[in-house]
């Protein structure tokens, strides 16, 4: 329902029109199996030791065509497997040459590049000749020269800054390459200093090379810039999963004041029966403070932030993800492409903002990223915004309007679990 911020009590025009959409709940998936794509052997034994059944929609639209050479810009919701459709099939196309890098990703931060690099070596499993390695930001840049005068890799994962700075010194030769693929790829080309970054290494790498490019939101603006890397690409657009996401997702908001905000935090987290748990913060100060206040009141939690230190963010990380720990605190550094399985539940402690010269879906992109990290896969999950002003009812309201959804309050009585929390 459409919230009136100053209007406390009174309830807002009816909602009728917004109940039609079918809570299907589940991710269409296609019968035909991976075999269909006719995968080497030992891509499809990692495949099947992943315990992959079927190919995800993105997987099945993108995948045929990606092994063909095909240059390739879409969009389809975190989650939906977009990370599979290019590891496997570069790994399909692959030449292992010794000393030759063939395929690049570049991504926009260094814990998404580990996350891609470990899916490169799950999926490589079977193929011992093929190498990979991650380059970012952060970890001693001679480590990188070292790797690249001893054992040249054939995939790198990386942030462009680190990357660049590699090509730059002609320590890292790009002649050979054969893929050239961005993660997050409108985030990355927004940004003037990566955009920078990325043509240039677009430069200095082989003509002839297939190039691929996703993310989970792609607005109208940013495929034009994203087009002129590529040639005649097939553009695949899966907006519906954007809303298929918010389907399986129990959405609420609560009105409340900023005093107000940690007493009810600590109420819910008494009540909600989460797996594990992220609460979204606005700046690095906030989360720093409220990770403290959390385990003062005796709920465990951890932060990520950007100001942390490489190796705690990637150990905060890594931590959170192998379940050690289930409270994680995180500005928006985290929101986007982070795969966390258990995740069911997902505070917007404060909402997304749109900050001023910024294009105006970034706080709601910033929601679906958000929140998109319970109910990955399709999987039942909440979210709760907390609302203190008119701004913030103003992009809750966007939200509604953009991805066609109802979000009600906070219902007094708590929540029924079976509606956020899969079955055991
Ligand atoms: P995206 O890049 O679209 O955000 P990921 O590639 O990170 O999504 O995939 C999300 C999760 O789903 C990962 O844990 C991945 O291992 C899993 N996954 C991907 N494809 C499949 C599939 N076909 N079947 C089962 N799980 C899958």
């Amino acid at each position: 329902m459409l919230l009136e911020y100053v209007e406390l009590e009174e309830e807002v025009a009816n909602d009728a029109g917004k109940e039609a959409a079918p809570k299907t709940g589940h991710v269409s998936i296609h019968s035909s199996g991976f075999r269909d794509f006719l995968l080497s052997p030992e891509i499809l034994r990692a495949i099947q030791d992943c315990g992959f059944e079927h190919p995800s929609e993105v997987q099945h639209e993108c995948i045929p065509r990606a092994i063909v050479g095909v240059d390739i810009l879409c969009q389809a919701k975190s989650g939906m497997g977009k990370t599979a459709v290019f590891v496997i099939s570069t790994l399909q196309r692959l030449e292992p040459v010794k000393g030759e890098v063939q395929c690049l990703v570049m991504c926009h931060t260094r814990e998404l590049a580990f996350q891609i690099s470990r899916e490169y070596q799950r999926f490589s499993k079977w193929m011992p000749a093929v190498s990979c390695e991650v380059f970012f930001g952060g970890v001693p840049v001679k480590e990188n020269e070292k790797t690249l005068k001893e054992n040249v890799p054939n995939i790198i994962v990386g942030t462009p800054g680190r990357i660049m700075d590699l090509v730059q010194r002609k320590l890292l030769s790009l002649d050979k390459l054969k893929f050239f693929i961005l993660d997050e790829c409108d985030k990355m080309l927004e940004s003037n200093t990566m955009r920078t970054q990325i043509q240039e290494i677009f430069r200095a790498s082989s003509r002839d090379k297939q190039v691929m490019m996703f993310s989970a939101t792609l607005n109208k603006n940013i495929r034009p810039t994203c087009k002129k890397f590529m040639e005649d690409p097939m553009e695949v657009y899966v907006d519906d999963e954007a809303k298929l996401t918010l389907l399986t997702l129990k959405q609420h908001y609560c009105k409340l004041q900023d005093k107000e905000k940690n007493k009810k935090l600590f109420q819910l987290l008494d009540e909600l029966q989460f797996n594990q748990v992220v609460i979204f913060v606005k700046t690095d100060e906030r989360c720093m403070a409220l990770c403290k206040l959390l385990n003062d009141q005796n709920f465990p939690a951890s932060a990520i932030y950007g100001r942390l230190k490489q190796e705690n963010r990637l150990k905060v990380y890594q931590d959170f993800k192998e379940f050690k720990s289930r409270i994680l605190v995180a500005t928006d550094i985290f929101g986007r492409g982070m795969d966390i399985e258990r995740v069911n539940i997902v505070f917007n402690y404060d909402m997304p903002e749109n900050k001023e010269g910024q294009d105006e879906t970034t706080a709601t992109d910033s929601y679906l990223h958000r929140v998109a990290r319970a109910g990955r896969f399709g999987t039942k999950g909440l979210a709760v915004s907390f609302v203190t002003s008119q701004a913030d009812a103003e992009i809750l309201n966007s939200v509604q309007s953009r991805f066609e959804i109802s979000i009600e309050e906070l219902p007094e009585g708590g929540i029924d679990q079976s509606v956020y929390r899969e079955e055991s």
